[in-house]
Protein backbone atom coordinates (compact mmCIF):
# COMPACT_ATOMS: atom_id res chain seq x y z
CA UNK A 1 0.00 0.00 0.00
CA UNK A 2 3.13 2.39 0.52
CA UNK A 3 4.56 1.69 -2.82
CA UNK A 4 0.90 2.10 -4.56
CA UNK A 5 0.65 5.88 -2.18
CA UNK A 6 4.07 6.99 -3.55
CA UNK A 7 3.44 5.87 -7.30
CA UNK A 8 -0.20 8.15 -6.61
CA UNK A 9 2.22 11.19 -5.10
CA UNK A 10 4.24 10.85 -7.63
CA UNK A 11 1.37 11.23 -10.26
CA UNK A 12 0.11 14.31 -8.68
CA UNK A 13 3.37 15.86 -8.77
CA UNK A 14 4.11 15.17 -12.25
CA UNK A 15 -0.19 16.15 -13.18
CA UNK A 16 -1.29 18.21 -10.60
CA UNK A 17 -0.94 20.13 -7.42
CA UNK A 18 -1.83 19.51 -3.95
CA UNK A 19 -3.31 22.56 -3.23
CA UNK A 20 -5.70 25.11 -4.44
CA UNK A 21 -4.43 27.78 -6.96
CA UNK A 22 -6.34 30.60 -9.05
CA UNK A 23 -6.40 28.45 -11.60
CA UNK A 24 -4.70 28.55 -15.23
CA UNK A 25 -5.16 30.38 -18.69
CA UNK A 26 -5.90 28.40 -22.12
CA UNK A 27 -3.07 29.07 -24.49
CA UNK A 28 -5.32 28.98 -27.47
CA UNK A 29 -8.40 30.86 -26.22
CA UNK A 30 -7.68 32.76 -23.30
CA UNK A 31 -10.53 31.81 -20.87
CA UNK A 32 -9.18 30.76 -16.88
CA UNK A 33 -9.87 27.97 -16.32
CA UNK A 34 -10.23 27.01 -12.21
CA UNK A 35 -8.71 24.02 -10.73
CA UNK A 36 -10.69 21.61 -10.17
CA UNK A 37 -10.73 19.39 -6.25
CA UNK A 38 -10.83 15.81 -6.98
CA UNK A 39 -9.98 12.57 -4.01
CA UNK A 40 -7.56 10.16 -4.69
CA UNK A 41 -7.31 7.31 -2.62
CA UNK A 42 -9.53 9.46 -0.08
CA UNK A 43 -6.66 12.44 -0.46
CA UNK A 44 -8.03 15.65 -1.41
CA UNK A 45 -6.25 16.92 -4.19
CA UNK A 46 -6.56 19.76 -6.85
CA UNK A 47 -6.14 19.03 -11.00
CA UNK A 48 -5.97 21.54 -14.03
CA UNK A 49 -8.12 20.68 -16.43
CA UNK A 50 -7.79 21.78 -20.01
CA UNK A 51 -10.01 23.73 -21.57
CA UNK A 52 -13.32 23.06 -23.52
CA UNK A 53 -11.56 24.10 -27.04
CA UNK A 54 -8.82 21.90 -26.45
CA UNK A 55 -10.87 18.88 -26.12
CA UNK A 56 -12.43 20.27 -29.35
CA UNK A 57 -9.34 20.65 -31.29
CA UNK A 58 -7.99 17.36 -30.18
CA UNK A 59 -11.52 15.73 -31.18
CA UNK A 60 -11.21 17.30 -34.58
CA UNK A 61 -7.49 16.28 -34.88
CA UNK A 62 -8.59 12.73 -33.85
CA UNK A 63 -11.40 13.13 -36.78
CA UNK A 64 -9.10 14.06 -39.28
CA UNK A 65 -7.00 11.13 -38.59
CA UNK A 66 -9.64 8.75 -38.42
CA UNK A 67 -10.96 10.10 -42.01
CA UNK A 68 -7.54 9.96 -43.35
CA UNK A 69 -6.97 6.35 -42.10
CA UNK A 70 -10.26 5.73 -43.31
CA UNK A 71 -9.48 6.74 -47.07
CA UNK A 72 -6.66 5.41 -46.99
CA UNK A 73 -7.59 1.86 -46.04
CA UNK A 74 -10.15 2.08 -48.76
CA UNK A 75 -7.94 3.05 -51.38
CA UNK A 76 -5.90 0.33 -50.53
CA UNK A 77 -8.37 -1.82 -51.38
CA UNK A 78 -9.76 0.33 -54.32
CA UNK A 79 -7.01 -0.04 -56.84
CA UNK A 80 -10.10 -2.15 -57.74
CA UNK A 81 -11.81 1.02 -58.60
CA UNK A 82 -10.97 1.06 -62.34
CA UNK A 83 -12.44 3.91 -64.86
CA UNK A 84 -10.31 3.18 -67.25
CA UNK A 85 -7.99 5.45 -69.74
CA UNK A 86 -10.60 6.67 -71.38
CA UNK A 87 -12.56 8.37 -69.18
CA UNK A 88 -9.95 9.11 -66.82
CA UNK A 89 -10.51 12.99 -67.61
CA UNK A 90 -14.20 13.11 -68.26
CA UNK A 91 -15.98 15.94 -67.21
CA UNK A 92 -19.36 17.68 -67.71
CA UNK A 93 -17.93 20.56 -69.44
CA UNK A 94 -16.54 17.97 -72.34
CA UNK A 95 -19.74 16.29 -72.62
CA UNK A 96 -21.34 15.95 -76.32
CA UNK A 97 -24.88 17.21 -75.65
CA UNK A 98 -27.03 15.88 -78.23
CA UNK A 99 -31.00 15.79 -78.42
CA UNK A 100 -32.37 12.86 -76.03
CA UNK A 101 -29.64 13.28 -72.96
CA UNK A 102 -30.57 16.43 -71.70
CA UNK A 103 -32.83 15.08 -68.59
CA UNK A 104 -29.50 12.26 -67.98
CA UNK A 105 -27.00 15.17 -68.31
CA UNK A 106 -29.32 17.68 -65.72
CA UNK A 107 -29.66 14.37 -63.40
CA UNK A 108 -25.99 13.61 -62.99
CA UNK A 109 -24.83 17.83 -62.65
CA UNK A 110 -27.35 17.75 -59.99
CA UNK A 111 -26.22 14.14 -58.23
CA UNK A 112 -23.05 15.43 -58.32
CA UNK A 113 -23.44 18.79 -57.24
CA UNK A 114 -25.51 18.04 -54.42
CA UNK A 115 -24.06 14.93 -53.66
CA UNK A 116 -24.08 15.47 -49.70
CA UNK A 117 -27.82 16.22 -49.98
CA UNK A 118 -29.12 13.05 -51.85
CA UNK A 119 -27.93 11.16 -48.89
CA UNK A 120 -29.16 7.58 -49.68
CA UNK A 121 -30.66 8.66 -53.60
CA UNK A 122 -29.29 6.55 -55.72
CA UNK A 123 -29.11 6.98 -59.64
CA UNK A 124 -29.51 4.61 -62.72
CA UNK A 125 -29.09 6.11 -66.19
CA UNK A 126 -30.34 3.55 -68.70
CA UNK A 127 -30.27 4.35 -72.71
CA UNK A 128 -29.00 2.66 -75.68
CA UNK A 129 -25.65 1.35 -75.65
CA UNK A 130 -22.81 4.16 -76.65
CA UNK A 131 -25.22 7.46 -76.16
CA UNK A 132 -22.79 8.58 -73.11
CA UNK A 133 -24.05 7.35 -69.76
CA UNK A 134 -21.12 6.07 -69.13
CA UNK A 135 -19.33 9.74 -69.68
CA UNK A 136 -21.98 11.16 -67.34
CA UNK A 137 -21.47 8.42 -64.70
CA UNK A 138 -17.44 9.16 -64.89
CA UNK A 139 -18.21 12.55 -64.72
CA UNK A 140 -19.74 12.14 -61.88
CA UNK A 141 -16.89 10.26 -60.62
CA UNK A 142 -14.67 12.41 -61.34
CA UNK A 143 -16.70 15.60 -59.91
CA UNK A 144 -16.98 13.71 -56.29
CA UNK A 145 -13.15 12.64 -56.29
CA UNK A 146 -12.04 16.03 -56.52
CA UNK A 147 -14.51 17.24 -53.48
CA UNK A 148 -12.40 14.86 -51.66
CA UNK A 149 -15.30 12.09 -51.44
CA UNK A 150 -14.23 7.89 -52.13
CA UNK A 151 -16.29 7.15 -55.30
CA UNK A 152 -15.27 3.97 -56.49
CA UNK A 153 -16.10 3.06 -60.30
CA UNK A 154 -16.30 -0.60 -61.34
CA UNK A 155 -17.68 -2.17 -64.75
CA UNK A 156 -19.70 -4.98 -63.51
CA UNK A 157 -17.92 -7.62 -65.36
CA UNK A 158 -14.84 -6.24 -64.08
CA UNK A 159 -15.65 -6.51 -60.49
CA UNK A 160 -16.95 -9.94 -60.65
CA UNK A 161 -13.60 -11.26 -62.32
CA UNK A 162 -11.93 -9.58 -60.01
CA UNK A 163 -13.72 -11.04 -57.06
CA UNK A 164 -13.11 -14.48 -58.84
CA UNK A 165 -9.76 -13.93 -59.17
CA UNK A 166 -9.50 -13.49 -55.22
CA UNK A 167 -10.41 -17.03 -55.14
CA UNK A 168 -6.96 -17.92 -56.38
CA UNK A 169 -4.59 -18.87 -52.99
CA UNK A 170 -1.83 -15.89 -52.40
CA UNK A 171 -4.02 -12.75 -54.31
CA UNK A 172 -3.78 -9.96 -51.11
CA UNK A 173 -7.60 -8.73 -51.38
CA UNK A 174 -10.23 -11.18 -50.30
CA UNK A 175 -14.04 -11.43 -51.27
CA UNK A 176 -15.32 -9.89 -47.97
CA UNK A 177 -12.10 -7.02 -48.24
CA UNK A 178 -13.70 -5.96 -51.77
CA UNK A 179 -17.19 -6.43 -50.56
CA UNK A 180 -16.12 -3.78 -46.78
CA UNK A 181 -14.94 -1.31 -49.66
CA UNK A 182 -18.11 -1.72 -51.95
CA UNK A 183 -19.88 -1.40 -48.87
CA UNK A 184 -18.34 1.97 -47.16
CA UNK A 185 -17.40 4.07 -49.52
CA UNK A 186 -19.38 7.37 -50.02
CA UNK A 187 -20.71 6.57 -54.10
CA UNK A 188 -20.57 3.04 -55.49
CA UNK A 189 -20.95 3.61 -59.41
CA UNK A 190 -21.57 0.34 -61.51
CA UNK A 191 -20.89 0.89 -65.37
CA UNK A 192 -22.92 -1.56 -67.27
CA UNK A 193 -25.51 -3.25 -64.56
CA UNK A 194 -27.59 -6.19 -65.96
CA UNK A 195 -24.40 -6.64 -68.78
CA UNK A 196 -23.31 -9.80 -66.77
CA UNK A 197 -24.43 -13.25 -66.82
CA UNK A 198 -26.45 -13.71 -63.75
CA UNK A 199 -25.17 -17.39 -61.72
CA UNK A 200 -26.49 -17.89 -58.92
CA UNK A 201 -22.73 -16.95 -57.60
CA UNK A 202 -23.00 -13.62 -59.50
CA UNK A 203 -26.61 -12.79 -57.92
CA UNK A 204 -25.49 -13.63 -54.32
CA UNK A 205 -22.45 -11.39 -54.90
CA UNK A 206 -24.43 -8.55 -56.26
CA UNK A 207 -26.96 -8.61 -53.51
CA UNK A 208 -24.53 -8.44 -51.48
CA UNK A 209 -23.07 -5.51 -52.76
CA UNK A 210 -26.70 -3.52 -53.26
CA UNK A 211 -27.82 -4.82 -49.84
CA UNK A 212 -24.71 -3.58 -48.35
CA UNK A 213 -24.82 -0.13 -49.53
CA UNK A 214 -28.74 -0.23 -48.69
CA UNK A 215 -27.94 -0.62 -44.91
CA UNK A 216 -24.93 1.73 -45.07
CA UNK A 217 -27.25 4.20 -45.94
CA UNK A 218 -25.11 4.85 -49.03
CA UNK A 219 -26.37 5.59 -52.26
CA UNK A 220 -25.77 3.63 -55.34
CA UNK A 221 -25.31 5.07 -59.51
CA UNK A 222 -25.52 3.03 -62.04
CA UNK A 223 -25.90 2.99 -65.72
CA UNK A 224 -27.52 -0.09 -67.83
CA UNK A 225 -28.62 -0.56 -71.51
CA UNK A 226 -31.74 -2.56 -69.90
CA UNK A 227 -34.73 -0.24 -69.14
CA UNK A 228 -35.90 -1.02 -65.54
CA UNK A 229 -38.14 -3.39 -66.73
CA UNK A 230 -35.61 -5.21 -68.49
CA UNK A 231 -33.59 -4.91 -65.80
CA UNK A 232 -35.87 -6.13 -63.10
CA UNK A 233 -35.93 -9.31 -65.49
CA UNK A 234 -32.23 -9.65 -65.02
CA UNK A 235 -31.32 -9.54 -61.60
CA UNK A 236 -34.39 -10.63 -60.52
CA UNK A 237 -36.70 -9.22 -57.74
CA UNK A 238 -34.86 -9.57 -54.75
CA UNK A 239 -32.12 -7.12 -55.72
CA UNK A 240 -34.63 -4.93 -58.20
CA UNK A 241 -36.30 -4.54 -55.06
CA UNK A 242 -33.26 -3.21 -52.79
CA UNK A 243 -32.41 -0.72 -55.81
CA UNK A 244 -36.18 0.41 -56.70
CA UNK A 245 -36.05 1.33 -53.18
CA UNK A 246 -33.29 3.29 -53.28
CA UNK A 247 -33.02 5.14 -56.63
CA UNK A 248 -34.24 7.06 -59.19
CA UNK A 249 -34.19 5.44 -63.24
CA UNK A 250 -33.53 8.64 -65.66
CA UNK A 251 -33.75 7.48 -69.25
CA UNK A 252 -30.97 8.79 -71.39
CA UNK A 253 -33.18 9.11 -74.78
CA UNK A 254 -30.23 9.98 -77.17
CA UNK A 255 -29.41 7.29 -79.71
CA UNK A 256 -26.07 6.05 -79.98
CA UNK A 257 -23.05 8.10 -80.47
CA UNK A 258 -20.57 5.12 -81.08
CA UNK A 259 -22.85 3.87 -83.98
CA UNK A 260 -23.45 7.79 -85.67
CA UNK A 261 -19.74 7.89 -85.55
CA UNK A 262 -19.37 4.90 -87.33
CA UNK A 263 -21.62 5.30 -89.65
CA UNK A 264 -20.37 8.78 -90.17
CA UNK A 265 -16.62 7.03 -90.87
CA UNK A 266 -18.50 3.93 -93.54
CA UNK A 267 -20.37 7.52 -95.32
CA UNK A 268 -16.71 9.30 -95.47
CA UNK A 269 -15.26 6.24 -96.55
CA UNK A 270 -17.81 5.46 -99.07
CA UNK A 271 -17.55 8.78 -100.89
CA UNK A 272 -13.83 8.32 -100.84
CA UNK A 273 -14.23 5.40 -103.10
CA UNK A 274 -16.79 6.79 -104.89
CA UNK A 275 -14.47 9.99 -106.20
ZN1 LIG B 1 -9.60 27.48 -24.73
Amino acid sequence: METLNKVVENLIHQNGTTSESDGEHCEECGTLIPPLKIFILGKERWVQPVCECYQKKMLQEREVFQNYQKKREVERLFSISDIGERYQEASFNEFVMRKGAENAFKAATHYAENFTAYKLQSLILYGVPGNGKTHLAASVHNHLQKQGKISIFVRMPDLLGKIRATFDKGKQESEEQILKALSICDLLIIDDLGAEKLTDWVEDILYRIIDGRYRMKKPVMATSNLDPELLDGKLGRRIYDRLEEMSQPIENKATSYRREKAKLRTTKFKKFLEE
